[in-house]
């Protein structure tokens, strides 16, 4: 059976000093994220290349774990699936030469600083460069956290200019950072300012607070965001450990919102690199009532080689999904392709051979099926 943890028990109040209240805050949350090496000390038991790590890294991206999200480490666990997300390792520095600040190519993208427009119909908008806690193999830690080799310029008024002369973007997708890590009220000008645009049909928001910081999925963000519709929220989940109870529910405050939501994972060594580990991951986001969205293949950002798993890897575990368990359980595998070439799927082959006659298949067993083509001209038995 599935559990879901919850991360508010009194062993881990009492390891914080928390009152069942405060761990309830999110304002709380935030105020105690552990981020850096004398508190970390005191937390875990940490390794030498975890340390220099903590010491090294700190000019690319910063370190911060939330409280709710940092109870799910192993302390004693240098491997634990949940502590190499979020804890700098000494490996960060090495850099291969494909690695890239910038691996999507969004800079040479922006029409206006912040608004990535690489798709006929649709934008990206970076609204922050803040997180509730930083993912180590972040695709943007050139901006995100503050402390990077780049600044992120927010020009909302230009962006918003800029999308009110662009007919064709009917969808817009929120992003940075983490936008809602923004107020309430600032998110609800944002949302209606955008909403008041004729043609953005479609407006979605990329958040992985409901998995650190569950807490902030209040119900007058709720209230707020459903004034909005349709809007749809894609969610940041890895690793089946970090469904938790606290998760789950704020998951279902958002759907009971009326707000669709799906899930983003990245493909990461050592994490979630395995069929199994996978699919309990997509079943139990099902149980959430969220639909595995994508899987991406780690970018070549810089110092991610030891995160980075192979292709071919992910290609067997799409192999291993497909068939094994429930279609909505399986996400589209896919590269956003180095350089800026947007996202490309990756999928097994199940064509075996065709030519204008007939395709054969193969199936989630390896079994083979021939699929006939329809003739190029039918002769009619008339009378
Ligand atoms: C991922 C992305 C989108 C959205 O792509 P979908 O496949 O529609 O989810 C839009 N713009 C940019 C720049 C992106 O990277």
């Amino acid at each position: 059976m599935k559990t879901f943890l919850t991360t508010s028990s009194p062993k881990n109040l009492e390891l914080f000093s928390a009152t069942a209240e405060q761990w309830q805050d999110y304002k709380w949350q935030l105020r105690h994220r552990v981020s850096n090496l004398s508190q970390l000390k005191g937390l875990l038991n940490l390794s030498t290349e975890e340390k220099e790590g903590l010491l090294l890294t700190g000019t690319k991206l910063a370190t911060a774990v939330t409280p709710h999200y940092f109870t799910l480490i192993d302390p004693e666990d240098e491997n634990c699936p949940i502590r190499k997300q979020v804890i700098p390792r000494i490996e960060e520095s090495l850099e291969s030469p494909m690695e890239m600040a910038d691996p999507c190519g969004e800079d040479e993208h922006m029409p206006v600083p912040g608004l990535v427009h690489r798709y006929p119909d649709r934008v990206l908008f970076l609204v922050t460069d803040r997180c509730a806690s930083y993912c180590r193999y972040c695709t943007r830690s050139r901006v995100v956290s503050g402390v990077g080799e780049q600044k992120l310029e927010l020009q909302w008024e230009a962006a918003f200019e800029y999308l009110e002369n662009t007919p064709q973007v009917r969808d817009v997708l929120l992003s940075g950072g983490d936008p809602l890590l923004l107020s309430d009220k600032i998110l609800d000008k944002l949302l209606t300012r955008l909403r008041k645009i004729p043609h953005i049909e479609f407006v979605r928001i990329g958040s992985r607070i409901p998995v650190f910081l569950p807490q902030r999925i209040t119900p007058e963000l709720c209230a707020m965001l459903r004034k909005h519709h349709p809007l749809f929220i894609s969610i940041h989940t890895n690793h089946p450990k970090e469904l938790t109870q606290e998760v789950k529910e704020a998951l279902g405050r958002l759907s009971d919102s009326g707000i669709p939501i799906g899930n983003q994972s990245v493909l990461l060594r050592g994490i979630n690199d395995n069929v199994e580990i996978q699919k309990e991951l997509c079943q139990k986001l099902l149980m959430c009532r969220v639909k595995p969205y994508y899987l991406y293949q780690c970018d070549l950002i810089k110092g991610s080689e030891h995160l980075r798993t192979s292709i071919k890897e992910g290609i067997k575990i799409m192999e291993g999904l497909r068939g094994h368990t429930s279609g909505y359980a399986i996400p589209q595998y896919v590269i956003d392709a180095p350089g800026g070439g947007g996202k490309i799927p990756i999928n097994p082959e199940y064509i075996v051979s065709a030519d204008d006659e007939k395709v054969i298949l193969r199936n989630y067993e390896g079994k083979q099926y021939a699929y006939p083509e329809p003739r190029k001209e039918l002769t009619i038995n008339s009378k």
